[in-house]
């Protein structure tokens, strides 16, 4: 398995250069001891990059502070801008359709994206606003805020939905055609899964529309196994703590990733003090 040295992506993540309208860094926006809350008031006034300018408002992610999964997509869409909610669209009526097929209960997810302003151009002689991709300068100068968020969630699982967040995750040179649906383990403590963007699959065309549905589900099903089995490890391991376990020490399965201990306690006596 590949591994992310998270200190070696955290350096590729200075600064961006601060221009007449923002700092270069959601870094200056961010509350002292960060609660979820709080992160979210405050990057509702966040002017780190440009975006604040194009955007109608920040939209923050969203979901339980005990998820076992953060799943992170590129940037909130012309709905999500609207509304001021991560993957509301037509992309996250598909995303949900696919955690649903994986099993993957939805009070176990918090969605967000690596950008949290709608980048959009006008397109000409209409009142459509076309999605634009965000530069590597407006990543970079967010990347604070899903730090943030990874930090105080400790997820399970990441799993990045299109090149923009698996490149924020994993760096410049990861590939999502090459290395979709595996699992790579993080110094975060996380094991993280990329698979391509659900509003790349409704862009795909006709003729190729049902393949990339059914990839990206095949995708996502591959994170509903490893949070399965994640879980029957977890189980036992509680069960041996407390004295109650059945089986002997072998037929534990090795822990997948490094995490801290207390990660293998129950998930109902973990990650006291936080909050949504
Ligand atoms: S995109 Fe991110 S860094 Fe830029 S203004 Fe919005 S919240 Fe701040």
């Amino acid at each position: 398995m590949a591994r992310l040295v998270h200190i070696q992506i955290a350096e590729e993540k200075g600064r961006a250069p601060a221009d007449e309208v923002s700092t270069g860094s959601a870094a200056d926006f961010m509350p002292p001891l960060p609660s979820l809350a709080t992160l979210q008031k405050a990057a509702a006034g966040c002017r780190g990059c440009r975006l604040w300018t194009i955007g109608t408002q920040t939209v923050f992610g969203e979901g339980p502070p005990t998820a076992r999964v953060l799943i992170v997509g590129e940037q909130p869409g012309d709905s999500e801008d609207r509304e001021g909610r991560p993957f509301v669209g037509p992309a996250g009526r598909l995303l949900d359709g696919a955690l649903e097929a994986a099993a993957i209960d939805r009070d176990d997810v918090y969605v967000t994206n690596a950008v949290k302003h709608f980048k959009w151009e006008p397109r000409e002689g209409t009142k459509r606003r076309i999605h634009k991709k965000p530069s590597d300068r407006e990543v970079r100068a967010c990347y604070p805020w899903l730090d943030a968020e990874l930090t105080l969630l400790r997820p399970e699982v990441i799993v990045c939905l299109g090149a923009t967040a698996a490149q924020a995750m994993l760096g410049k040179d990861f590939r999502v055609t090459q290395q979709r649906g595996k699992a790579i383990e993080s110094d975060r403590g996380a094991t993280v899964f990329a698979t391509v963007h659900p509003s790349s699959v409704l862009r795909a065309p006709p003729d190729a529309r049902e393949t990339a549905e059914r990839e990206f589900f095949a995708d996502l099903r591959k994170v509903g196994q490893h949070l399965a089995r994640e879980s029957g490890t977890k189980r036992i391991e509680r069960e041996r703590e407390v004295g109650r376990a059945a089986v002997p020490a072998a037929d534990v399965p090795p822990t997948r990733r490094r995490q801290p201990a207390s990660r293998t306690r129950p998930r109902s006596e973990r990650r006291p003090g936080r909050d949504a």
